[in-house]
């Protein structure tokens, strides 16, 4: 016997746990199905909590190093407990995994444990942990089911010495050695915590320069940022082979043709993720996935099947935890008539490391690809009195104004607390602000948010500051 539910969600990571407390919310009986042992998906368990655990700790290490004397703190036994510190990032995954448990029964939501198959476009069959199999009948389903790591052909993983950004976010100690396949935002973040905890880093990437997806201006910096702490960088070349031995991991990397020998202890392929459909069966729903693996879905998520919607990660975009959550919201809501529009140009990206780096909207090239009449805006935080006394000078603001509509394009920051930073151009963009009204805003003296202010003077030709 089928248990029937209005919508059913396959996967409780924050696309799939969002949009159940929201259907929820809505008045619709809910059931969310994971088949992992606890809930929040990636994000929570293997991704975005564990990672910036990893790094806060680490940038402490970092800041006290890097800072410490300036601010005429001195020490003689600064020592590392790398098993306090993971057992800390445990603590911090346990707490809010728990908690969305807690939410998930607060709002009366079923919670499978077990992977779901379809059956047909309005049943699941879900095997469940325990060994024992349900059905599942519902009149709308939703696929938050996300992504996974991609492997290398040559470095399968191991999850000991060729690992994943799930292996490397729990190294049983800390390599004296580590190369980094890939240097986008996972290898770049995951780069960041070794290097700062005593490993020799080195990252390989195929092109010439790092986070291709982020503004120019903003990739060089971080690149020249990283180099300084002592990151080292191989642009242009990928590796070729990795010979697995006891203790080592010998790697050849090809550098524009030139093949060369490294030896390290543990190799992190961090080259991207693809949608994980594995197990669901879409052949029997009619769904076929495109060639890179994601679902296909239209402008309100509808797969082939307009009663199945799919979310998050498992369809193409950029792979963000908040963006899976803004689409679950989009597609429950339509469902009750209403109509909530993700608005992607206001969705931010960041990357956690030294100095941070937040951006939001289109990039100066993306505007220039456009044919879009444009001004840009710049104000570096060695200027910024909150920085020179926290000592963190690296980095600037920049602002992309319309010069035909006044409105601000797009704000990318590399600097301190750029994350947090980031929230007030999500905001212009979402609010269609001006460049003048960010420049009005009296913003708090004296605080990192001066610098927007000062990078849209700046974009409207009247710094004040230089
Ligand atoms: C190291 C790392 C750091 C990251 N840092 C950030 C960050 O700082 N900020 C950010 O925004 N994003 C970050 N991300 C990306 C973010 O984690 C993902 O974009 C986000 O988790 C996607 O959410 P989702 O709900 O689509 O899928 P997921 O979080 O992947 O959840 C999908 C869930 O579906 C379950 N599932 C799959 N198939 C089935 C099935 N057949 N039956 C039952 N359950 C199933 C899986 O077990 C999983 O729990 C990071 C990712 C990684 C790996």
């Amino acid at each position: 016997m089928a248990e029937t539910y209005d919508i059913a969600v396959i996967g409780a990571g924050p696309g799939g746990y969002i949009a159940a407390i929201r259907a929820a919310q809505l008045g619709f009986k809910t059931v969310c199905i994971d088949k992992r042992a606890t809930l929040g998906g990636t994000c929570l368990n293997v991704g975005c909590i564990p990672s910036k655990a990893l790094l806060q700790s680490t940038e402490m290490l970092a800041h006290l190093q890097r800072e410490g004397k300036e601010h005429g703190l001195e020490y003689t036994d600064l020592k590392v407990n790398f098993s306090t510190l993971m057992e800390r990032k445990k603590k911090i995954v346990s707490g809010l995994v728990e908690g969305i448990a807690g939410l998930l029964k607060r709002h009366a939501i079923t919670v499978i444990q077990g992977e779901a198959e379809f059956v047909d476009d309005h049943h699941l069959l879900v095997k469940q942990a325990n060994g024992e199999q349900k059905t599942i009948e519902a009149t709308y389903i939703l696929i938050a089911s996300g992504s996974e790591p991609i492997a290398l052909p040559d470095l399968p993983f191991d999850e000991k010495q060729i690992v994943s950004s799930t292996g490397a976010l729990s190294l049983a100690r800390i390599p004296e050695r580590l190369l980094v396949v890939g240097g986008g935002v996972i290898g770049v973040e995951l780069a960041s915590v070794y290097q700062r905890l005593g490993a020799q880093v080195t990252i390989v990437e195929m092109l010439d320069h790092i986070c291709p997806a982020m503004d120019a201006a903003l990739s060089k910096q971080l690149l020249q940022s990283l180099k300084k702490q002592g990151i080292e960088f191989w642009l242009s070349s990928r590796v070729v082979t990795a010979v697995v031995q006891p203790e080592e991991v010998i790697v050849t990397i090809d550098q524009q043709g030139t093949l060369q020998n490294k030896s390290v202890q543990t190799v992190l392929v961090a080259v991207g993720r693809k949608p994980h459909t594995a197990g669901l069966h879409l052949e029997r729903i009619g769904v076929q996935t495109t060639k890179q693996g994601f679902i296909p879905v239209d402008e309100m998520f509808r797969t082939a099947q307009p009663h199945i919607f799919a979310i998050g990660d498992v369809i193409e975009g950029v792979m963000l935890a908040h963006r899976a959550s803004a689409e679950g919201i989009a597609v429950v809501e339509a469902l009750k008539g209403q109509t909530t529009a993700v608005n992607y140009l206001s969705i931010p990206n960041v990357i956690y490391t030294y100095p941070e780096v937040a951006s939001v909207g289109l990039s100066e090239q993306e505007a220039l690809q456009a044919s879009l009449s444009i001004q840009t805006g710049i104000s570096y935080f060695r200027g910024n009195s909150r920085a020179r006394c926290s000592g963190e000078t690296e980095g600037f603001v920049k602002i992309i104004r319309d010069q035909a509509s006044g409105r601000m394009l797009g704000m990318h920051i590399v600097g301190p607390h750029a994350s947090e930073l980031i929230a007030e151009g999500m905001l212009a963009i979402q609010k269609q602000a001006t460049v003048e009204d960010l420049a009005n805003a009296a913003q708090a003296h004296p605080t990192l948010s001066e610098a927007i202010k000062e990078a849209a003077l700046d974009a409207l030709g009247r710094p004040l500051h230089h």
